[in-house]
């Protein structure tokens, strides 16, 4: 029976739980840990509607002891998945250690997305961990999360932020927290490596077949569907980091366990976006040698997918020789793809509709334009698309020169002036969650208990290509006696 038919199911949900068929090696049952008094933070209407989940029911007590794991929704078979990864280069079991996935709820699209309570208490993947989370990073991870949705990048989602009523240990006694996230799926890469290294080549092939029709069932496996996925998984994982290239965004610790093969965005702790350009820029305080600084994810991505590859090889074919030739072939894919993308974003993000050699150096040359003189990536943009540069940039050294070439570039072929405008309005955010916006908000939220900012910072962020008046002072970068912005990881 379906929960629809249920009278008492008022809350929607239709969860399932396809991934607890997989063989038991691959997580642990588990309820998640409850907690004495939850309350409702923030919760995403919308999204809950997309989710075929009734709001007003997630709002009432039952609903929010739901979001907080003290009850179990009917359908949901809560488990905390095993996985491995390499953490900044070094390979390691991990595992979701505060978090449970109590299902996957079926859309009224039909589509099956995954429910995870993050800050969910202990489980057996915890080490040292408390299995929680603070209040701060949960809502931070919600503003983020959401505004990359708005800016059309693909992304795990939030669908609400629960305080426990109990307090959590990190430098200092914090107010704890519970995220309800939700994602095509959190398989990842570190999910096959955990397979590869400690179970069997059977228990292998049933997560791949898994992961194929879960994802891309619509797809064409050809003769060979493990190379069909990790090609798949090569194709996501190139459009999404140029998306992350294009909009200046800084996942800030893209270990393997971090890479979702569903091609989404996961795993929101360091993150943040860039402001001034600059390569070599890093916010998260543990990333020391910049390895995964803004210029370096794109290589690192193939990285990611490198390691991938290798825990497919036994199926890929019987030969190791000639499963390593075949993988090798399908990963060269990467750079290539990337790059195309990489160029055919910021052709737009110039409001260039077709394509010319000379595009790569028109590129290149601004963005070095911009790191010499130290120059907003989102707001260099948003300048021209406003056609405001002769006001706001024709002091910088060397910006005319390199205004003149564009310009003539914009002539042949000729577009209409509209049509380009309308081309880099599309293109080029008019707003990010720019750091110091994120900060002011979740100040108000944590340490005043006032979602008034939050609230009008996630509402701009919605239609960040909307080009309003009201998101024009969220458009601002810092000023320039702001510190320099770090972010924490674990938190
Ligand atoms: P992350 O840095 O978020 O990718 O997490 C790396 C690993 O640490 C994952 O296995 C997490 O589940 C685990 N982890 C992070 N924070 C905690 C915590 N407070 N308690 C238990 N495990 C944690
Ligand atoms: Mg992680």
């Amino acid at each position: 029976m379906t929960n629809t038919l249920d009278p008492s199911n008022k809350a929607g949900w239709k969860l399932e739980n396809s991934y607890a068929k997989l063989p038991e090696t691959l997580y642990t049952r588990l309820n998640p840990r409850p907690v004495s008094s939850p309350q409702l933070v923030v919760l995403n209407k919308a999204l809950a509607e997309a989710l075929g989940i009734n709001p007003e029911a997630l709002e009432s007590e039952e609903g929010i002891e739901v979001l907080a794991g003290n009850r179990i929704p009917e359908g949901a078979e809560p488990i905390a998945q095993a996985y491995a990864g390499h953490q900044f280069g070094h390979f390691t079991m991990l595992g979701d250690g505060r978090a449970v996935l109590l299902g996957e709820q079926i859309t009224p699209e039909g589509k099956r997305m995954d429910l995870q309570l993050k800050g969910s208490g202990q489980t057996p993947y915890s080490r040292q961990g408390d299995g929680r989370a603070a209040l701060g990073p949960m809502l931070r991870e919600y503003i983020i999360s959401e505004a990359m949705h708005g800016l059309g990048i693909a992304t795990s989602r939030s669908l609400a932020v629960v305080s426990t009523g109990e307090p959590v240990l990190r430098e200092q006694r914090l107010t704890g927290a519970i995220l309800s996230r939700v994602a095509s799926s959190h398989i990842r890469v570190g999910t096959f490596q955990y397979v590869a290294k400690w179970d069997t080549v059977d228990h292998l092939k049933k997560l791949a077949d898994y992961t194929w029709d879960r994802h891309f069932s619509n797809r064409d496996p050809g003769d060979n569907r493990y190379l069909s996925l990790l090609r798949e998984a090569v194709k996501g994982q190139a459009e999404l980091i140029s998306k992350w290239q294009l909009v200046g965004f800084i996942h800030g610790v893209m270990n393997t366990d971090n890479i979702a093969i569903s091609g989404e965005t996961i795993d929101y702790g360091p993150c943040a976006f860039m402001d001034t350009y600059h390569p070599s820029t890093v916010f998260s305080s543990i990333d020391y040698y910049g390895r995964y600084a803004y210029g370096n994810q794109p290589s690192i991505g193939g990285w990611d997918l490198s390691r991938f590859a290798e825990t497919l090889l036994p199926l890929l074919h019987q030969e190791e020789k000639k499963a390593i030739e075949m993988a090798q072939e399908v990963l060269s894919e990467y750079t290539v793809l990337f790059r195309k993308h990489w160029l055919d974003g910021f052709r737009n993000k110039l409001g260039i509709f077709d394509e010319d050699a000379q595009d790569v150096k028109l590129v290149e040359d601004l963005l070095q334009l911009m790191e010499k003189n130290k120059m907003d990536f989102s707001n260099t943009f948003r300048t021209l698309t406003l056609g405001k540069e002769e006001e706001e940039l024709f002091g910088v050294p060397e910006f005319e020169k390199w205004h003149r070439s564009w310009k003539e570039r914009l002539e042949s072929p000729k577009q209409s002036k509209e049509a380009i405008k309308a081309l880099m309005r599309k293109s080029n955010p008019s707003v990010i969650p720019r750091n110091h916006r994120v900060e002011e908000a979740l100040v108000a939220a944590v340490n005043e208990q006032d979602l008034s900012v939050m609230e009008e910072l996630l509402e701009v962020l919605r239609n960040p290509y909307a080009y309003t008046q009201e998101q024009e002072k969220f458009a601002q970068g810092p000023s320039s006696s702001s510190k320099p912005y770090q972010t924490y990881c674990g938190t």
